[in-house]
Formats: C-alpha cells, sequence, structure tokens
C-alpha cells in the first residue's frame, strides 16, 4: 500500500508525534510511506492508497482545510483520507462542513484502534514508537530539535474549562514503559539527547517513584552527561540493523567530510582518505563502509568528539502546582529536570503557586519556569502581578524563573483574534509587541521585567496604552524624544479619557484613519500613526541585549 502523510504547512515546535506513529504502523505492515509538510508536488503526479493529514491549532483552520482539499484529490476514493490531530478531534463538524469528508474519515482523540481505518489487527498505534526517518524527507526543522518525545501518561483528571485536553484525552491513564520506549529509539535511530515528556498531569500518577527510578535507569538521573555517539556510529550502527537510505549514506559522507578536518596523524589520515575516495565508486555504498568498518572506526573513535554535555528532561507541558508537595518533588529532584515547569494560570492560585516554588526549590529544583495564561478572565493587572511574584520569588529564592504567557484564545475559534472579558484589543497588542522582542520569554532578572513591563502598574497601564511602534522600537523613540512627547500628552488625560483612548487604539491603522476623533484625543492619536520607517536598522538594541543575556539560561524553546 501507498502511504502518504501530510502535515499543512503551519509552524509548529514539536514533530508530528501522531504521523510518525502512523509511519511505524504501516512500515510494520510493509507499506511504502512518504511525509510531506504544506504542498509538495512532487507527490501530486501519483494516486495514494491512503493519505493522513494531522491538524494542530484551531486556528491554522483555514491551512488545514486548503491542505485537505488538496490531498482528497490525489486518493483512489475520498474515503481513503483521514484527517486526525487536535483541530479535527475539537472541531469535526466544521471539517465535514469544509471538506465534504466524511465523519468517520476523521480520527478524533488518540489513535488506539486500527479498526476505524478499516483495518483488522489489534494494533494500538499510539503506543507504537515514533519514526524519526520521515523527518528527513522533509526540509522543516522542527524547533524542539532532534530529541526524545515520549509520554508517560496520558490525559488530565481536571477540567479546566480553558483547556482541549479534557475532550481529547478525557481518561488518565499510563502509557507503556518509558524504559522501552527510549530503548526502542536507541535501537533503531541512535541515543539523543534531550528528553521531552508531553504528559500533561504527570503529578497525577500513582507511580512517581517507579517512574523516577525509570527515567534514572536510561540516563536522566539528576547531573546526567551525555556523549554524542557521533553520525559515524549511528549510521553503521543502521547500516548493520539493514537499514538502507539515502539519507543515511548522505549524513555518512557529510561527517566523515568533517571528520577529514580534525585528523593529525598522517598515516591515519593516508588510510582514511584511501577509503574515502574509494567510497565514491562504490556500488553499495553501505556495504563498502561496512566492509571497511574495522579501518574507518579505530580513526573516528580516536578524532570524534567524546565531551560530555549535561543533558536535560523536561516535562514540557508544565506540572499542576496544586499537587506539588515535598514527597514528589523529593522525587523530581532526582531527575535531570530542566526547567521544571508549574503552571501560573490564575492569580488566585497565588499562594500555591509560591509554595509550589518554594517546595521545589528546597528540594534542590532551582531552574524553573512558569505558563502564564492571560487574556481568558484573568485582568491586565493580573498578569503584571503574576509576572512581578516571579521577579519577588527570584530575589528571595537566588533563583531564575522563566515565564512564557500565554495568549488564551477559545479551542472553538478559528482564529486568534478574541478577547478576553476584561482586556481590550490594545492591551492585547502591546503584550504581544513587548514578547515578541524576547521570542514569548520573560527573562528573570528584575532589570529586564521593570523596563519591559513598568516598574509599577501605572508605567505598565502606559506601556499598555503606547503606541505599538513606541513599544516594539523603545529605544529609538525614546531617544528621539517622542516618547516623553506622547507620555506628557497621556499623562493629562483623565480616567474615562485613557479608556475611548484604548478603544481607538484597538483599531487599526486604516480604521483609525477612517474614524473621526474626538477633538481632547485628537493630538495624541496622532502618535498613533506613527511608523518606524527603517525596520532593518532595530533601534532597540539596549533592550534585546538585556533580554537575551538574561535568556541565556533557556534551553528548549520557540
Ligand atoms: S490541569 Fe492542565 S492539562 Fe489538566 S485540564 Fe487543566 S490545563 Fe488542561
Amino acid at each position: 500500500m501507498r502511504v502518504l502523510l501530510v502535515e499543512p504547512n503551519y509552524k509548529n515546535k514539536y514533530p508530528p508525534m501522531g504521523l510518525m506513529k502512523i509511519s511505524t504502523y504501516h512500515k510494520m505492515l510493509g507499506d511504502n510511506v512518504q511525509f510531506v509538510k504544506g504542498f509538495d508536488h512532487s507527490v501530486d503526479k501519483k494516486v495514494w492508497d491512503r493519505i493522513y493529514i494531522t491538524t494542530l491549532f484551531t486556528f491554522d483552520f483555514d491551512v488545514d482545510v486548503k491542505t485537505i482539499n488538496h490531498y482528497k484529490l490525489l486518493v483512489n476514493s475520498i474515503d481513503d483520507l483521514y484527517v486526525g490531530g487536535i483541530m479535527a478531534s475539537l472541531m469535526p463538524e466544521k471539517v465535514i462542513e469544509a471538506t465534504g469528508i466524511d465523519r468517520s474519515n476523521i480520527l478524533t482523540g488518540l489513535f488506539t484502534d486500527t479498526s476505524v481505518v478499516g483495518d483488522n489487527n489489534n494494533i494500538n498505534v499510539d503506543e507504537l514508537p515514533l519514526d524519526y526517518d520521515i523527518l528527513e524527507q522533509i526540509d522543516y526543522k522542527y524547533p524542539a530539535g532532534d530529541n526524545y518525545f515520549a509520554y508517560t501518561t496520558r490525559g488530565c483528571p481536571n477540567n479546566c474549562p480553558f483547556c482541549a485536553v479534557p475532550i481529547l484525552e478525557p481518561y488518565f491513564h499510563e502509557t507503556n514503559n518509558i524504559i522501552d520506549q527510549i530503548r526502542t529509539i536507541d535501537e533503531k535511530y541512535g541515543p539523543k539527547r534531550h528528553l521531552l515528556l508531553l504528559d500533561n498531569n504527570v503529578l497525577n500518577t500513582e507511580n512517581l517513584e517507579s517512574l523516577v527510578d525509570d527515567l534514572c535507569k536510561i540516563g536522566f538521573g539528576r547531573g546526567a552527561k551525555y556523549v554524542d555517539p557521533g553520525a559515524y556510529n549511528i549510521v553503521m550502527m543502521r547500516y548493520r540493523n539493514g537499514d538502507r537510505a539515502d539519507f543515511l549514506d548522505k549524513k555518512m559522507a557529510a561527517y566523515l567530510e568533517g571528520l577529514k578536518k580534525r585528523i593529525k596523524s598522517v598515516k591515519m589520515l593516508e588510510t582514511f582518505l584511501q577509503i574515502v575516495i574509494g567510497a565514491e565508486d562504490a556500488e553499495d555504498y553501505a556495504q563498502y563502509m561496512l566492509d571497511h568498518d574495522k579501518e574507518l572506526s579505530l580513526i573516528v573513535e580516536k578524532y570524534r568528539n567524546k565531551a560530555k554535555k549535561a543533558r536535560f528532561l523536561d516535562f514540557n507541558q508544565g506540572i499542576d502546582g496544586r499537587k506539588v508537595n515535598d514527597e514528589n518533588m523529593k522525587q523530581l529532584s532526582r531527575l535531570a529536570i530542566r526547567p521544571l515547569r508549574i503552571a501560573f494560570d490564575d492569580i488566585r492560585l497565588k499562594d500555591i503557586y509560591c509554595k509550589a516554588v518554594r517546595t521545589a526549590h528546597r528540594h534542590g529544583i532551582k531552574e524553573i519556569s512558569n505558563y502564564i495564561l492571560f487574556n481568558y478572565k484573568d485582568k491586565p493587572e493580573d498578569l503584571y502581578e503574576r509576572l512581578r511574584i516571579n521577579i519577588e520569588l527570584n530575589k528571595e529564592l537566588g533563583i531564575q524563573i522563566f515565564s512564557f504567557p500565554m495568549k488564551y484564545s477559545p479551542i472553538s475559534e478559528t482564529d486568534r483574534t478574541y478577547i478576553g472579558i476584561n482586556w481590550c484589543k490594545k492591551s492585547v497588542l502591546a503584550i504581544s509587541a513587548i514578547l515578541q522582542v524576547t521570542k514569548g520569554v520573560v527573562a528573570a532578572g528584575s532589570n529586564f521585567f521593570y523596563k519591559a513591563f513598568g516598574s509599577n502598574l501605572d508605567e505598565y497601564f502606559e506601556l499598555l496604552a503606547m503606541p505599538r511602534e513606541l513599544i516594539m522600537f523603545r529605544s529609538y523613540f525614546e531617544n528621539n524624544g517622542i516618547t516623553t512627547k506622547w507620555k506628557a500628552l497621556y499623562g493629562k488625560l483623565n480616567g474615562e479619557q485613557k479608556e475611548r483612548l484604548m478603544a481607538l487604539a484597538s483599531l487599526n491603522v486604516s480604521e483609525l484613519r477612517k474614524t473621526p476623533w474626538p477633538n481632547d484625543l485628537k493630538d495624541i492619536l496622532e502618535f498613533y500613526l506613527i511608523k518606524h520607517s527603517d525596520k532593518t536598522e532595530y533601534s532597540n538594541e539596549k533592550y534585546i541585549q538585556l533580554s537575551l543575556m538574561e535568556d541565556s539560561n533557556i534551553i528548549i524553546e520557540d
């Protein structure tokens, strides 16, 4: 069977784990599998026996629909096309309406039963290992890098109304053994450096101690180090396993090319060059390499980089601060965890959150970061307060908590325009402008924080009201005096005028131009039409440097 796997051309951090498992599944059945991202016209001429399309964020709905409508023409029958993933699971009816595919061709939730695609076996696709090889078929590089991606648990028993997990994975359960998952990857693809665990609520497990034991056994205990085996050893292992692929040969050739420069011994270099030159004419490159492994491996072992590097484990979806206690922090502190992400979604959880951070810290976990939901039922000042609390905790505990504010959008919406009940569009845009400079991270240092968000609530609200260009090109407009002029006008406004200003400043520039301006706001509204003329001359250096300096601790982020 010829199987095509498609990920629409949206930007995403993690590789498509669902498709990687489906690839493993079809390869187990002896099928030919190809993976593409977006529209790849090299696959358009074929007719595929089955196509699977994944989906992710609901706000990528239009891209997904375009992709489905394109690929539905490349299967024998529309019934041979399946759409799955998060967006499709959350809004199957909308997908049906926009694409005409049948409800039975939308795979909602986890792919645990292959009868839904008409296959007759007892394979639980969700528990299969990931096929990393499909990623070699596309040019897109996932920001999360070439690491282990796994789950140790699925689901979450909490029903937070803003979260999609209760719909996608309604039952909390443990998955297959993490030792087996990692061992399978090691044996097939070679070891990877970091481990990203995508559990939604790992602290809900009753077997945390044995899970931590297992994670220590597979090399992620506290202080864990990693020595990269190098492409030579990995590709050789794969050749020995019988794997043959162009990308393996290319990886091997590129590695040997790089190694050549490091060989100091004249005799070894001579032998090395002889082998490498001979490889150019080899009919079977892989077999040729295997035949010369004995001589080559001596050279590779002498010159390959054997530096020990720290490796980390990251429960990337965050842990539930309400469940943090001495017992579970004692367990997690046995791991090379970095960072420990604790959700801080609601200011009302302030005491629980602070207690959770202090408990983690007491057990020696010092690399902490958090997700901060905003634009939900919170107020703008709640966001400031949560960020400020982290700055104070940093001072108190001598640590560096990094924050990742996450803008809420309802899971039923297909775009990101939602504005929370206590927010206005201008405030949300101001936060996004501030975060744009630092790629979404609020660094740990107080210098950065008070500069970026204001040193008190008054300054924070002033920043939220400030024209976007003045926020984005902060140093430039501060230095040329424009910001001072704007501040002087803003300072003269009363509360009611500020409210009207925020409503008008929420309009985009063309709407603002068309709208009649009230006399008392005319002067200040002029500032909202200002455009920084030369975007390449980015005049925010000081601000960027400050954030990057303090951001150096972040290891795996967008
Ligand atoms: S605890 Fe986290 S994963 Fe669970 S429902 Fe709430 S937000 Fe979602």
